[in-house]
């Protein structure tokens, strides 16, 4: 039996893991599951998986969870630490599904336990790439990644000796924008935000969709993971997401990862790697799809990609310093304190006021990446509070 630990269970992306898990029964021993304040949730899949422990990020949940976990024998925990003790617990393979730098602790852990560590939250990359590939490397772990794109960059190295790639292409599909003048982009609401052309994910990551704040992590995670250099990485405008990462060769020859727009695929093959077993995913029909089309993005549109350049730049803790920034801007948009444009500038006006106060130091540990992201989120809640006022 493979030990699985899932955390971020009841998220879209923990949710499809574990439906990829009940369909293969016997196989599994579930080691964890870990949730947020959907208690009923969480408590439905640690029963249906019959897991040794379940555990509620947030403390006030406890009692909830609990009792609804009543009699069945399963351990019940609560609060952050409990989510690093659940992601100690030894298992061979820990999905990393919490959304935001509330997962790098966590993730960390199940690294330093020597596991595999099947990597959705790229959040974690970003703040903390060289912590947590060298957490890794010193525990004999490993990290597959979970992201659509670099899960196919990663599909089209296999066999392949990462010095002859000479670009890498991700795609994006241009969001619930794409086809918006920018004019009004300034009016965007959250709801419009939250829709997705092609993909079903949770709200964050949707709205990073439209913003393309989730390709500018995808542009860093891809540096960060295959230690690919900036200039060598690029994204495409392909609006119908079936392309999802392309490798170009020194040869002039170009592997693309094509694939249906559902996370079951990336995660089935992370699950199941170095095998490729079943994974019940639609097959494209290419003569119906016809075309695929592709465009550069418009910088203009999208700073979001300019930043992550800058980013990669400037190194160090600029990734953690961005990611923070990010959340809090994102966080002020959902509330509705900000408008959809303004999450880009308080974003580049929190990169340059840490960068001139000295906040963005080189050494990155969980403390100098916690530091810097509790900064970077004050500066942007004082930002987001001024454009309030
Ligand atoms: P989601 O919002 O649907 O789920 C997030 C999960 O994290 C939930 O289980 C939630 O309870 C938990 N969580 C939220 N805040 C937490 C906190 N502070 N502490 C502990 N747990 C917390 O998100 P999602 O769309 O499933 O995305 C999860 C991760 O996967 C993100 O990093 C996202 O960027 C990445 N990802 C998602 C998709 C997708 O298709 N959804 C695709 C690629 C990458
Ligand atoms: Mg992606």
């Amino acid at each position: 039996m493979r030990r699985v630990t899932i955390l971020g269970a009841t998220g879209s992306i923990g949710c499809n893991t574990v439906s990829l898990i009940a369909e293969d029964p016997g196989t599994y021993e579930v080691v964890a599951l870990t949730g947020g304040r959907n208690v009923a949730l969480l408590a439905e899949q640690a029963r249906k998986l019959g897991v040794g422990l379940a555990v509620t990020a947030h403390e006030e949940c406890h009692d909830a969870l609990k009792s609804a976990l009543a009699g069945t024998g399963i351990e019940v925990a609560a609060g952050p630490e409990a989510l690093v003790e659940a992601a100690q617990r030894p298992a061979d393979w820990t999905m990393s599904a919490i959304v935001g730098a509330a997962g790098l602790a966590p993730g960390l852990a199940a690294l330093a336990q020597g596991g595999t560590l099947a990597l959705a939250n790229k959040e974690s990359l970003v703040c903390a790439g060289p912590l947590l590939m060298e957490t890794a490397r010193a525990a004999g772990a490993r990290i597959l990644p979970v992201d659509s794109e670099h899960s196919g960059v990663f599909q089209a190295l296999q066999g392949e000796d990462v010095a002859a790639v000479e670009r890498v292409v991700i795609t994006a599909s241009g969001g619930a924008f794409r086809d918006w003048p920018v004019e009004r982009l300034a009016m965007a609401t959250v709801a419009e935000a939250s829709s997705h052309p092609n993909w079903a994910m949770g709200q964050r990551i949707t709205i990073d969709s439209a913003s393309l704040f989730n390709k500018a992590l995808e542009l860093i995670e891809t540096h960060q993971y295959f230690g690919i250099s900036p200039e060598r990485i690029e994204a495409v405008i392909h609006p119908e997401s079936l392309v999802h990462a392309l490798v170009g060769f020194r040869d002039g020859g170009m592997i693309a990862h094509l694939g249906p727009p559902d996370m079951r695929h990336a995660i089935g093959y992370a699950l199941n790697w170095p095998e490729r077993r079943a994974v019940g995913v639609e097959r494209l029909d290419l003569a119906k799809i016809g075309s695929l089309t592709f465009s550069a993005p418009d910088e203009g549109r999208y700073p979001a990609l300019r930043l992550a350049r800058a980013v990669m730049a400037a190194g160090g803790l600029a990734g953690a310093v961005f990611n923070a920034a990010k959340e809090q801007a994102l966080d002020g948009f959902i509330a509705g304190q900000i408008g959809f444009l303004d999450m880009a500038s308080i974003v580049e006006d929190v990169l340059a006021k840490l960068a001139g106060e000295g906040h963005m130091g080189s050494t990155i540990t969980l403390e100098t990446v916690m530091a810097a992201d509790g900064a970077a989120r004050r500066a942007a809640s004082e930002l987001i509070d001024e454009r309030q006022g």
